[in-house]
């Protein structure tokens, strides 16, 4: 009698154990067959993989989709990273644990902004640190080793030669410097330059910054530049005042404006080729029914890439 109820007990035990098991398969199965076939993930990958290619030709050489639709972007060096970890994350552990996905998230702002954005938002903050060190050097010698001198005018700073981020500068400041003698605020906004290089934390954080790297710099500051100095109302009034004919000379070679971020810094520029070029040709979302590099069809460099990547990334 006995000995039958444990064997029954067991019974249920076992039943309960398999069904859990195949309801968590099953699920797992279609939450995969969900990804794979929902055309706009695969369309926002495929643009953001390209942004990336297309503004870091000389160091990402391939693309790759691999077991478990893994996709991951192949540098130079062999080095692989990831598309997408498919984790819930905030946006804490985006900053300190991203992928690409999470980098490219929210679209930086190209038009003019004329409030102080959402604290949630700061297109930029979140940084791959291993293309950021393949590209710019992986520790503080070989960054030195790539930092090169660009004219601002009266003087000069260092800034990576890599990539092509010190010639930008030096393009920004050729369009700066004739209105900068013009106008009086756009002057005053941008000199004296409060530094580039600077192999440090960002404050606050165990991350480093992108003046670690040589591919940021600081303008003129104001006390009221920066989120951790200032109240968002006090950012408000510097943002308002602030001339955006320098934030256009930037934005049209490459670099975003810490002034288009929540947690503002509004003397900081930084080089970021990919949200640039995310932010020009995908600021909407894609339209089922039309192809995801739409727009770029008479863009022969581009269209080089999107077959590159149609061909990689074919599923089945
Ligand atoms: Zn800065």
């Amino acid at each position: 009698m006995r000995l039958r109820k444990v064997l029954g007990l067991m019974a249920i035990i076992i039943i309960i154990g398999c069904v859990f098991v195949i309801n968590k398969y099953i699920y797992k199965k279609n939450q995969l067959a969900f990804k794979i076939e929902d055309p706009l993930y695969e369309a926002v990958m495929k643009r953001d993989i390209l942004s990336l290619m297309i503004s870091y030709p000389e160091y990402i050489k391939d693309v790759t989709r691999e077991e478990n639709n893994k996709v991951y972007v192949i540098l130079n060096s062999g080095k692989k990273i990831l598309y997408d970890d498919k984790k819930i994350k905030n946006r804490w552990q985006k900053a300190g644990n991203p992928d690409i996905q999470d980098m490219m998230e929210q679209i930086y702002p190209l038009n003019d902004i004329t409030e102080i954005l959402p604290d949630n938002y700061n297109p930029g903050c979140v940084r791959i640190y291993p293309l950021l060190k393949e590209v710019y050097g992986a520790n503080k010698s070989q960054v030195q080793a790539n930092l090169v001198k660009v004219s601002i005018g009266y003087r000069f700073v260092e800034f990576n030669k890599q990539n092509n981020a010190a010639v930008a500068l030096q393009s920004v400041m050729k369009e700066l410097l004739p209105l900068a003698r013009q106008n009086h605020k756009v002057y005053a906004a941008a000199f004296p330059c409060n530094g580039t290089y600077n192999y440090r934390l960002i404050g606050g954080t165990n991350r480093l910054s992108s003046h670690a790297f040589g591919i940021a710099i600081d303008l003129n500051s104001n006390k009221y530049d920066y989120w951790r100095w200032a109240t968002r109302e006090e950012g408000q009034k510097r943002l308002n005042s602030y001339p955006r004919e320098v934030v256009r000379a930037f934005e049209k070679f490459g670099f975003v404006w810490g002034g288009k971020w929540g947690n503002f810094d509004i003397m900081h520029y930084e080089y970021r080729p990919e949200l640039i070029f995310k932010a020009r040709y995908f600021s909407e979302k894609p339209t089922l029914g039309l192809p995801w590099y739409d727009g770029l069809q008479n863009n022969e460099k581009a269209m080089k890439y999107v077959w590159l990547i149609e061909e990689r990334l074919a599923s089945g």
